[in-house]
């Protein structure tokens, strides 16, 4: 596996790749990987020749007293399981080198990156968007890799692209989990015993409502108090929003008529976590 620093061994890597007649697969992550991330990976080196990832913690989409400088960085070990996994290329940027001296342009996407975790992060979506057009023009992928865990960036980035008109087809990863059912997160580290246990409500709580509506209810307000209830119930209280939304849109639904999704952002201990789970009319193998 190649290991790319910069912007310019980033373009001449890809540049040998196409030469070749290669399709390129990209994942791009922050780091910390785990299975979630190990199973992106699968996913491009399944339907593309060559993969790249990326692992930058960007630092334009965390706010003030946000977790930045806490947010686990264990690069050795990352690099080991990309190995393993037969990654082609990894790059590896720092700051100064995703953001050169004079940068100055920042994307948004607007209003799908001020709702729902846009209200309690404000400009996230912002810096989110900008790295990864960023990202996005110096590999020039096939296809990149993003997970359902996500869901409100995966909208966001499929919009980015077409709306920039780029060619490149986003691929949407289902959530992997642990055993009890949590969404495998980086962030599940900062976790002690009694907060993991309780994380376990979160998609407990979330399959509740998917349950309820596969056996029928279609009333958002509903399938929101179901899955309310049980995360109060596990002693989850600050529950920044639990939501039911359009899958294709993320706007607000009375009734889900179309395919739906439900999403959740909750506190527990001192740690933000989020979730969601499809609302499919009629379920696939493939729903998140
Ligand atoms: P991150 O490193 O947290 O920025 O995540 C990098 C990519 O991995 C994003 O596209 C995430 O949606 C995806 N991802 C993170 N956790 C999971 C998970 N449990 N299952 C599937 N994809 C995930």
């Amino acid at each position: 596996m190649e290991l790319l620093t910069n912007r310019n061994a980033m373009r001449a890597w890809v540049q040998e790749q196409r030469k070749a007649g290669h399709r390129i697969g990209f994942v791009p992550t922050m780091g910390a990987l785990h299975a979630g991330h190990g199973r992106l990976v699968q996913e491009s080196l399944a339907f593309t020749d060559r993969t790249v990832v990326s692992i930058f913690v960007n630092p334009t989409q965390f706010g003030p007293g946000e977790d930045f400088d806490r947010y686990p960085r264990i690069f050795e070990q990352d690099r080991e399981m990309l190995q393993q996994q037969g990654c082609h290329a990894l790059f590896y940027p720092d700051v100064a080198a995703m953001y050169p001296d004079g940068f100055q342009t920042a994307i948004t996407v607007e209003p799908l990156g001020s709702q729902l975790c846009g209200l309690k992060r404000p400009g996230h979506f912002g810096g989110v968007a900008t790295v990864v057009a960023v990202l996005l023009g110096l590999v020039r992928p096939d296809k990149a890799f993003f997970g359902l865990k996500d869901y409100q960036q995966f909208v966001i980035i499929q919009r980015l692209v077409l709306d920039l008109g780029l060619e490149c087809e986003i691929v949407g990863v289902p959530t992997v989990r642990e055993a009890d059912g949590l969404a495998m997160s980086s962030r599940n580290r900062y976790l002690n015993d009694e907060d993991r246990q309780r994380a376990s409500a979160i998609p407990a709580a979330l399959g509740a409502a998917r349950a309820a509506f596969l056996a029928g209810e279609r009333q958002s307000g509903r399938l929101e108090a179901i899955a309310r209830r049980i995360l109060t119930e596990a002693g989850i209280h600050r529950i920044q929003y639990i939501s039911v939304r359009s899958a294709a849109t993320l706007m607000p639904l009375e009734q889900i008529l179309e395919d739906g999704v439900v999403l959740t952002a909750v506190m527990v201990g001192n740690t933000r976590l989020i979730d969601n789970m499809l609302l499919k009319h009629q379920p696939q193998e493939r729903d998140g």
